[in-house]
């Protein structure tokens, strides 16, 4: 039986990330907590798979001996008869190669290890573009586009299975399409017009070259969430141009107000890389301004990391890793504040929410509005019985809790 928790598990399998160090660390962290279960005999084999194996691999065959199988990316049929032969105790190679990049293709019928209310749904592999601080296109390859066809496939038989919202995830999803003469907004139609889909969320828009079509999608189609998940990374000129980044600070600038005012209420949610080399008391401000300005609530920051084989690791100016740490910190006190008051100023307000987790155990819900994406933004509670995950209920928000979520009430007869 394959399931997504660890209970009762003979086989472990740990999907690795190997983006940046933290990352990394949090990858090796869970194999060596995976493998002392393994000594303990509390489960019987540990796999490894993902994006720590494509980056190192079988130079991490002498860190983790005792690891049974390591899986680059790409290879999931090979992985899943690999699995099967070692649990029915059959020989199994103890390494899978990739055998090249991974083609554009559907993805087979998927196990869901999210809530049945939402799905990522992969909509390209790789990136054209050279940011100096990154790996993932040296780990997985240029740009290429799955078909509009797949994807509308794809997205049918996840609404089969239960599934509600469409998180669409890529490394860069403003490119897809141009390797196929289409753009991403004619994509994010197709989906949002597809039986059965209730929300498309688009998640890591890349600012340079913003296929403007979708203004209107965000704005107006009510399946297509208002909100836009679009990395900046920082608003310095300076910075930008050293990240290896296309445009400059005023086009950032220039993107988000533009979709502000294209998009009356959209929420936008972007990412913060602070302490890159060479970064100034000066260009930090900019960026806390640029918070502060654009109002943005959904921020997510990271500090920068060396990576090897990158060329921002061969730079100069090295910020100190503590005051990396006090800038970071800053840039989330600024969020947070604009966070407080965007939250507070919507208590009293109803709207739609998809529920994630149901009210079946505890007597309250976990729920999402639109303005919110899974596992990176913020959760509505609400306090009602008999919810359960995929159900679209309209709630009034109560108050907020400690980190700003909002408790809220089912409205029983909306109007
Ligand atoms: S756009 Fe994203 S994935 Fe591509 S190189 Fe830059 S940071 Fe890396």
């Amino acid at each position: 039986m394959i399931s997504g928790g660890l209970e009762g598990a003979g086989t472990v399998v740990i999907n690795t990330c190997s983006f940046i160090g933290p990352a990394r660390a949090e990858s090796e962290a869970a194999i060596n907590e995976q493998l002392e279960r393994k000594a303990s005999g509390e489960i019987e084999r540990v796999v490894v798979a993902g994006c720590l194996v494509q980056r190192y691999r079988r130079s991490l065959i002498e860190s983790f001996p005792t690891v049974d199988l390591f899986a680059e990316i790409s290879d999931y049929r090979g992985l899943a008869s690999a699995i099967a032969d070692m649990a029915g105790g059959r020989s199994a190679p103890a390494y899978l190669e990739a055998g090249g990049l991974r083609a554009p293709e559907r993805d087979a019928a998927r196990l869901l290890a999210t809530p049945r209310s939402y799905a990522y749904l992969r909509i390209s592999h790789g990136c054209d573009h050279e940011c100096s601080f990154c790996t993932i296109p040296s780990i997985r390859g240029p740009h290429r586009s799955k078909r509009l066809v797949d994807l509308v496939s794809e997205a049918e038989e996840l609404v089969s299975a239960g599934v509600r919202e469409l998180v669409l995830v890529a490394e860069d999803s403003t490119a897809w399409g141009r390797d196929m003469d289409l753009e991403l907004p004619q994509l994010v139609e197709a989906l949002a017009e597809t039986e059965g889909v209730s929300r498309v969320r688009v998640m890591y828009a890349y600012p340079n070259r913003f296929p403007w079509e979708l203004a209107s999608l965000l704005r107006d189609h009510p399946n297509v969430a208002t909100y836009l998940d679009i990395p900046i990374q920082h608003a310095a000129t300076p910075m930008l141009r050293a990240m290896r980044r296309a445009g400059s600070g005023d086009v950032v600038k220039e993107t988000l107000a533009r979709l502000q005012e294209e998009i009356p209420g959209i929420t936008i949610r972007t990412t913060l890389l602070m302490g890159f080399p060479g970064e100034t008391e000066a260009d930090v401000e900019e960026t806390i301004q640029l918070v502060r300005e654009h109002r943005l609530s959904r921020v997510g920051a990271f500090t920068f990391s060396p990576e090897e084989g990158t060329h921002a690791a061969g730079l100069k100016d090295h910020v100190p890793s503590e005051v990396a740490l006090e800038r970071h910190a800053a840039v989330l006190k600024a969020r947070d504040a604009v966070l407080e008051e965007v939250q507070g100023g919507r208590v009293g307000e109803r709207f739609d929410v998809i529920v994630d987790e149901g009210s079946e155990r505890t007597g309250s819900a976990v729920a999402r509005a639109e303005w919110d994406a899974p596992e990176v933004d913020l959760i509505a509670h609400v306090e009602a019985d008999g919810l359960s995950a995929g159900d679209i209920v309209q709630v009034e928000a109560v108050r907020l809790d400690e980190q700003c979520n909002h408790v809220c009430r089912l409205v029983e007869d909306p109007a």
